[in-house]
């Protein structure tokens, strides 16, 4: 859990010579009425691609609106792969047909055999996609309380 930056800037100011007694005072007090995801962020707080906010916590980077920024970063990135693996084998197929009408045999043969390997490979990245996919929403759920 990162620390509330308006908090601990708070506490620097508090009754107690050290800030961290403070700083635990201040949670106490502030517990069901906490600053917003933006103030315990910080000032260099970074903006959250989740959730459009001035939220990634300035030093740990962590959504303070509770984004799981990674997840959806992901997300997109699969989504990404997703889209190449079906543009690969769409060409793939226009390539095979083609071959296929092709006069040249030893020529049809052997793209035969190159398109087997492809086809191969292309089931692999498949699974392999799907096990990412599978992982991620595992991981995705919402956070806190
Ligand atoms: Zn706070
Ligand atoms: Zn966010």
């Amino acid at each position: 859990m990162s620390t509330c930056e308006k908090c601990w800037e708070d506490a620097h100011h508090g009754p107690y010579a050290d800030v961290p007694a403070n700083y635990a005072r201040l949670m106490k007090e502030r517990k069901s009425n906490p600053c917003t995801p933006e103030q315990q962020a910080g000032p260099e707080a970074g903006e959250c691609s989740g959730c459009g906010g001035k939220t990634l916590h300035q030093y740990t980077g962590e959504c303070m609106a509770g984004c799981q920024v990674m997840n959806i970063e992901l997300t997109a990135l699969l989504a990404k792969c997703r889209t190449i693996s079906h543009e690969v084998e769409a060409k793939a197929e226009k390539t095979r047909k083609v071959v296929r009408h092709s006069d040249d045999e030893l020529m049809s043969i052997i793209a035969g055999h190159k398109f087997e390997e492809i086809e191969r490979d292309m089931v692999r990245l498949d699974t392999a996609l799907a096990e990412a996919e599978h992982f991620l929403a595992a991981t995705t759920e919402p956070k806190g309380e």
